[in-house]
């Protein structure tokens, strides 16, 4: 009995140490890098052009509608505002609206590197509440305001001007540079996609392709002192399913045991709960590029995942961005059933939105939501056309990851580099077969107080940020060219 005891203590503490020594060696990379020189550039004049951008009030045109008039005024004032980008790129507008420029490299046997932004903005419903008028792209106490400051329009100014100032020095790129700047991201993309087709149909093949998606979060993640440069590798799919439960209807005064909005609410209850989470994709390896700046005991249980992922899911799943950062989600959106309140409805139907993560298909989740319901009752169909299967991956490890993590790190003092999972959809989707590193950030800095700006009230970027965006793409497209 004793020598029981003694080897449950030898191995409990031999476990212990395990556990301890991987979460010490859970640190930081130490990476060598030394600022970028810095660029000349006219910080004023870029926030003033990003202001006549936001006052070219682009939002996005709904389908079947022409670009308005607002999408003309933009492209003039790019053109009127970046003249040696103009005339040097070769530039072609497609699908009405969205803009294609192509910077020849010197060496013609590289893969292109391919930048991505958009042009049109959401609307923006509750205008007489900003600070500032939403389309008046107003300079005040050092930020420019105004709906596409952050999303897209900022990130889009800093591209061309980084060109203007490259061009400015006389700079040859060694690959050829791409910008593809769509018209109507915000809509589904179709300029995206006719220029995606017109790259693939003149055989392109980026080395690298970088759209928005996440940005530098600071004092963003919890517990984390330092800036943190999020760059997606995936972005999550997207899929409705409406559930259709039918039944005996009639009076309500006799009814039947089991009306259809009965069976109906069960069976949302049940394809409502949480899917499982996945440890093994871009969520998690987020959590882990962070750990060395979390608490110890937080980094013992990324570090020792195996031994604590039920606390660890646990943890994660209290915060719904890490909670949707590590599984498929789901949310019922819609319910409908019944005409009056003494008859009983015959067919009750509801709607259930899932973001896909990567891995998880559209088929699997059909599949998986029937199984759930287990109702015969119940019928399970798709709620319409609008889908689409999470991304592929993109790896953390890459080329075109190092070219951005080494761009950051150049231009941003303390920044840490993660990876992460883009939980809307961008127009990057559409250039996925083009390349296998598709990435998805944008040069912008979000402060906690800034994370509602984005297709939401009193937008407006730091003229500071928009100037470190200028340097961040200037430097993105000198290290690419290596
Ligand atoms: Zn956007």
């Amino acid at each position: 009995m004793r020598r029981v005891v003694l080897l449950l203590l030898a191995s409990l503490l031999l476990l212990g140490a395990v556990v301890v020594t991987r979460t010490f060696l859970l640190r930081s990379p130490a990476v060598a890098f030394t600022p970028a020189p810095p660029r000349a550039f006219d910080e004023a004049r870029v926030a003033a052009v990003l202001g006549a951008a936001i006052r070219a009030a682009t939002i996005s045109p709904q389908s079947g509608e022409h670009a308005g008039p607002a999408f003309a005024e933009l492209s003039a004032l790019l053109t009127a505002s970046f003249p040696r980008t103009f005339t040097t790129l070769a530039v072609e507008t497609i699908d009405e609206a969205s803009l294609l420029l192509r910077w020849q490299g010197a060496d013609p046997a590289l893969p292109p590197l391919l930048l991505l932004a958009h042009q049109d903005v959401v609307p923006v419903a509750d205008a007489e509440k900003w600070a500032q008028a939403p389309f008046s792209g107003a300079i005040v106490d050092g930020f420019v305001w105004g709906r596409g400051a952050l999303d897209d329009k900022g990130p889009l100014v800093a591209m061309l001007t980084a060109v203007e100032a490259l061009l400015a020095e006389a700079w040859v790129p060694q690959r050829d540079v791409l910008f593809a700047f769509g018209h109507d991201e915000e809509l589904g993309g179709r300029g995206a996609q006719a220029m995606a087709t017109l790259l693939a149909a003149r055989g392109v093949r980026p080395a690298l392709i970088l759209d928005e998606g996440l940005a530098v979060l600071d004092g963003v993640a919890p517990g984390v002192q330092r800036p943190v440069g999020v760059v997606g590798v995936a972005e999550k799919g997207y899929l409705s399913l409406e559930l259709v439960a039918r039944a005996e209807g009639g009076h309500s005064s006799m009814p039947d045991r089991e009306p259809a909005i009965a069976i109906l609410a069960r069976a949302v209850s049940r394809a409502s709960a949480p899917l499982p989470a996945r440890f093994d994709g871009p969520g998690f390896a987020m959590l882990r590029a962070l750990a060395p700046e979390l608490s110890f005991s937080t980094r013992m249980a990324i570090a020792n995942r195996e031994l604590f992922s039920p606390l660890l899911e646990r943890q994660l799943a209290d915060n719904p961005v890490t909670d949707a950062s590590l599984r498929t989600t789901v949310a019922p959106t819609m319910i409908a059933g019944g005409i009056k309140d003494n008859v009983v409805a015959p067919v009750a139907t509801a709607v259930l939105n899932f973001r896909l993560f990567p891995g998880d298909t559209r088929a699997w989740v059909l599949a998986e939501t029937e199984r759930r319901i287990a109702d015969r009752r119940v019928t399970v169909r798709p709620f319409d056309d609008f889908g689409s299967e999470a991304s592929s991956v993109s790896p953390a490890g890459g080329w075109g990851f190092e070219v951005v993590a080494r761009s950051l790190r150049e231009t941003l003092p303390d920044v840490l580099v993660a990876p992460g999972l883009v939980l809307g959809a961008t127009d990057a989707r559409h250039y996925a077969q083009l390349s296998d590193q598709v990435l998805r950030f944008a040069a912008f800095r979000l402060r906690p107080e800034d994370l509602a700006r984005v297709h939401g009230r009193d937008e407006r970027i730091p003229i500071a940020d928009l100037a470190w965006a200028v340097r961040f793409y200037a430097r993105l497209i000198e290290n690419a060219s290596r």
